[in-house]
């Protein structure tokens, strides 16, 4: 079981804060300063001292005040020209430095939770009370930052130990029921480290796996934790984690990584490598790239249900809800046609998101056929060069034309938008006469489709007819 001598382990660990660049050490001298000069003790926490620990990077400051946190922070923000927001509730205040640093300040406090899976309540408390609410014993190392103990390391989990022994371990047997969150934070930095679960901490994850104890996560604190994850760098790792613990039926209870699902997931990084390469002005929410090839072998009711469980935002929603069978359906048109003209691809892609092309890219690459890949990634580059072309003639030019209000509108600025595509027109005066006969033909019932009488149409070869080549 989880056993700990709560002995605290103490030290001046001279070197460690060194680590952190200049301006960041600099501050949390004065800081440590300013908090003798209030009679506060006050300290670095957390996974920044974890990081500093293991020669890692890492931006977040998070300090902690044994005393009043948010009072200091006041203090700091008064004294510093820094920007601030409180949380009340929680205790705890932001602080933006003019310089660009941020930092969150809370204060030292013990939790208690009045049901599992709920927020808890919170109390002031020492800073050894502090670290045990922590979830991981890696996560509950603090370092003193008031000038005669500068640098004094606290311990009391075996956090050090711990991280040379590659572990994540809890720090109580009750920790996952208190707050079932650990249970994904848990294989973020077992994934992102690299390290593994120490045994009893696997065995209580896989219990609380086995009950319904995640079902009672809120939706913003399940996606919260889905969406970190998947932030990660190797998001296909974690992924294959999740399915391992049995922790997929927690979005929807039919998902699993089952092997056409594994192939999808494995393709995104492929797919995003390139698409960030070719189209440097696009922001992927790669995130939500993983949900979508995550679910993207389930039926339109299972991504719905999932969708409602994550509380997706409406953006994410459309994104993911769009992603599977609109994907496959662009895919296949893209590799069945004989022909493809640059309207048509237009058409069948303008309404995908980037996420959704990406997607469409990875179903392709899970494919391994080299030949249809090289020819979808050609028509990807021509539809991103092409997607910003518009028609010179708008409505209002239309109607100056004669033409009288109605759908035909759409219809007729569509197809000159499909002319300018396929380069059947090029100049205004090509577009205005185009337009001219498509008004004329209004009178009869429908409106002929325009040929390409003028030579000029461009065509590219389908995936399907470029492999058979
Ligand atoms: P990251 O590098 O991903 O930001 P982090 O450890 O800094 O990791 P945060 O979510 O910023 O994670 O939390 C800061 C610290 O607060 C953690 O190191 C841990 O001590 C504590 N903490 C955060 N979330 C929890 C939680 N759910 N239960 C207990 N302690 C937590």
């Amino acid at each position: 079981m989880l056993q700990y001598r709560a002995m605290p382990h103490r030290a001046i660990q001279n070197d460690l804060l060194h680590r952190l660049p200049q301006k960041a050490l600099s501050l949390l001298r004065a800081l440590g300063k300013l908090a003798d000069e209030v009679g506060v003790s006050l300290y670095l926490v957390g996974g920044v001292v974890r990081d500093l620990l293991l020669i890692k990077e890492n931006g977040d400051l998070d300090l902690t005040v044994e005393g009043d946190g948010v009072a200091f922070a006041r203090l700091v923000a008064d004294r510093y020209r820094a920007g601030l927001a409180v949380f009340e509730r929680f205790a705890t205040a932001r602080l933006t430095f003019p310089n660009g640093l941020k930092m969150d300040i809370a204060t030292t406090r013990r939790e208690s939770y009045a049901q599992p899976a709920v927020l808890p309540t919170v109390q002031w408390a020492s800073i050894e009370e502090d670290l045990s609410r922590r979830d991981f014993t890696i996560n509950a190392i603090a370092v003193q930052l008031n000038p005669g103990q500068f640098g004094l390391l606290l311990d009391p989990y075996g956090g050090q130990r711990d991280l040379r022994a590659r572990r994540i371990r809890l720090l109580h047997a009750g920790s996952f029921q208190d707050d079932p969150t650990r249970i994904f934070r848990a294989i973020r930095f077992e994934q992102r480290f690299g390290f593994r679960l120490d045994r009893a901490t696997l065995r209580l994850l896989a219990q609380a796996a086995s009950t319904n104890l995640i079902q009672r996560l809120s939706g913003p604190r399940l996606q919260n934790e889905i969406l970190l994850l998947f932030a990660e760098r190797d998001p296909v790792r974690a992924i294959a984690r999740l399915g391992q613990l049995k922790l997929l039926r927690f979005l929807h209870h039919r998902l699993s990584n089952t092997k056409p699902v594994k192939q999808m997931v494995t393709a995104v990084p492929k797919a995003l490598a390139w698409w960030a390469r070719q189209f440097q002005g696009s922001v992927i929410d790669r995130p939500i790239v993983y949900l979508m090839a995550l679910s993207s072998e389930s039926s339109a009711a299972v991504v719905a249900t999932m969708i409602r469980r994550l509380a997706l935002s409406r953006e994410q929603a459309k994104k993911v809800s769009t992603g599977g069978r609109v994907v496959d359906h662009a895919l296949k048109r893209l590799t069945d046609t004989g022909t493809v003209r640059r309207s048509q691809i237009f058409r069948l892609l303008a309404d995908l998101s980037d996420e959704a092309l990406v997607l469409l890219l990875a179903k392709q690459v899970s494919r391994q056929q080299g030949a249809r890949l090289s020819v979808l990634k050609r028509l990807l580059m021509a539809y991103m060069k092409n997607r910003a072309v518009k028609t010179v003639l708008t409505g209002r030019d239309l109607q100056a034309m004669g033409l009288k209000p109605g759908p035909q509108y759409k219809t007729i600025l569509g197809k000159l938008l499909d002319a300018r595509l396929d380069r059947i027109v090029t100049t205004q005066a090509e577009e205005r006469a185009l337009a001219r006969k498509l008004i004329d033909n209004t009178a009869s019932p429908f409106v002929k489709r325009e040929t390409s009488a003028s030579g000029n149409e461009r065509r590219f070869t389908s995936v399907k007819g470029a492999a058979a080549n």
